[in-house]
């Protein structure tokens, strides 16, 4: 593998398996490692580098910010967080916002939110229901709400307070309406990231929003991966014409620097208030600088169409190039939010594609996974589609 490092230091926690290769830039689709080898890059640091590497316009609002001013506290006024909150607010239909550093913690708001409506309608022990194969973090409280045993294993006790249902399955949430009078709230990302880009049938979030209504539930999206362009909308919500109570974003917002946000409309809105919660660092004036800069790219040069159509482009490929392979199970993706599930687990093919200079990733053992710049060509997209569809074919042994 190109660039072997010596040994992780030990002084680093294990946390993540990681690939030997340490990149040491990046420019638009592209990152190179020490060696000067380029790897074209369809995972953009898990959806956070939306906009490519060293966008030139979010380097320079994140320059201009660091010497003019990063951090006072929000225990003052900050006009980039306000104009953030102003232009974020707008775009989703919602009322108001709360700024946060990560994915984690903008599902944590959105649980925090939850719980106090519960109480506000004199539920004492509030209940939200979650879905099987879901992700929301690494906190005690998103991972609990999390739907992988994995992420849950060894932190037992787990919070109370979560009801969960199989993703994709309306029925079962109604059950739990009949059932469950604790529930005030139901929690889902429009399509399963880290669970393999499972993508609902249409009228799921429609049907969610339903019964939302008729209980007077909340309904909170978690558009940590889903959001800022990624499916071809700014929210993949905005695919269809509900809008929810809660959104809770994070990953693309910054384009690389951490930043996460809890959207909220309504009563929702109303819940967290001076003394309710709070974050240090969250929504700083660094950080707002450079979302505000991504917030611009976003919606002014027609991007998030363009990441539509490449997604359009990226499916009619593969579908072209990869028919009646047997390793191949289906392809899937909206916008740029992109799969390939095989038919049997292929984790080693992300150390191949490193190899050939192609960064991807492998989901739920058996799902190649991509989610690339949203601003990448027409030419970069249709050679990362080859250079996939190569991986699968020199896979060794018979397709199964
Ligand atoms: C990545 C992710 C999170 C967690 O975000 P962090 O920034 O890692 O805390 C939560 N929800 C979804 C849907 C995600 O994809």
């Amino acid at each position: 593998m190109a660039d072997v490092l010596e040994e992780i230091p030990r002084s680093v926690m294990p946390t993540y398996a990681r690939i030997p290769v340490a990149f040491v830039r990046g420019e638009g689709s592209y990152v190179y490692d020490s060696n000067g080898k380029r790897y074209l890059d369809g995972l953009t640091g898990i959806a956070v580098c939306g906009l490519g590497h060293a966008h030139p316009k979010i380097a320079d609002a994140i320059a201009r910010q660091a010497s003019t001013l990063t951090h006072t506290s929000n225990l003052y006024r900050i006009p980039e967080q306000e104009r953030l909150a102003n232009r974020l607010t707008k775009i989703a239909g919602m009322d108001n916002v709360f700024f946060c550093n990560s994915g984690a913690e903008a599902n944590e708001a959105t649980i925090k939110i939850a719980r106090l409506y519960g109480h506000s309608r004199n539920v004492d022990a509030p209940h939200i229901v979650v879905a099987d194969g879901s992700f929301h973090g690494r906190t005690m409280a998103t991972l609990t709400a999390t739907g992988n045993r994995k992420v849950q294993a060894g932190f037992e006790p787990l919070l109370g307070g979560f009801v969960r249902a199989p993703y994709n399955d309306v029925e079962s949430v109604e059950k739990i309406a009949a059932n469950d009078k604790n529930v005030v709230a139901v929690l889902v990302e429009p399509i399963l990231g880290e669970g393999g880009i499972v993508i609902p049938d249409d009228g799921y979030l429609e049907a969610l929003r339903d019964i939302c209504d008729r209980h007077g539930w909340l309904l909170m999206l978690d558009e940590v991966q889903t959001g800022n362009g990624r499916t071809g909308r700014y929210f993949a919500y905005q695919h269809t014409a509900i809008v929810p109570d809660v959104v809770a974003t994070a990953k693309g917002l910054g384009n690389g620097v951490p930043i996460g946000a809890c959207l909220a409309r309504g009563e929702a809105a109303k819940m967290l208030v001076a003394g309710t919660h709070g974050s240090t660092f969250g929504g700083n004036f660094l950080v707002c600088a450079a979302a505000n800069a991504v917030v611009d790219e976003l919606t002014d040069g027609g991007i998030i169409d363009r990441a539509a159509e490449l997604g359009e482009r990226m499916l009619a490929r593969f579908s072209e190039r990869l028919a009646g392979n047997n390793r191949v199970k289906e392809i899937r993706g909206k916008g740029l939010m992109l799969a390939v599930e095989l038919n049997e687990p292929c984790a080693e093919l992300v150390g191949a594609a490193v190899d050939a200079g192609l960064l991807i990733n492998v989901a739920a053992d058996t799902v190649v996974r991509l989610l690339p710049p949203l601003n990448m060509s027409d030419d970069d997209a249709d050679s990362m589609v080859d250079q996939v569809v190569d991986l699968i074919d020199a896979m060794p042994g018979d397709a199964p």
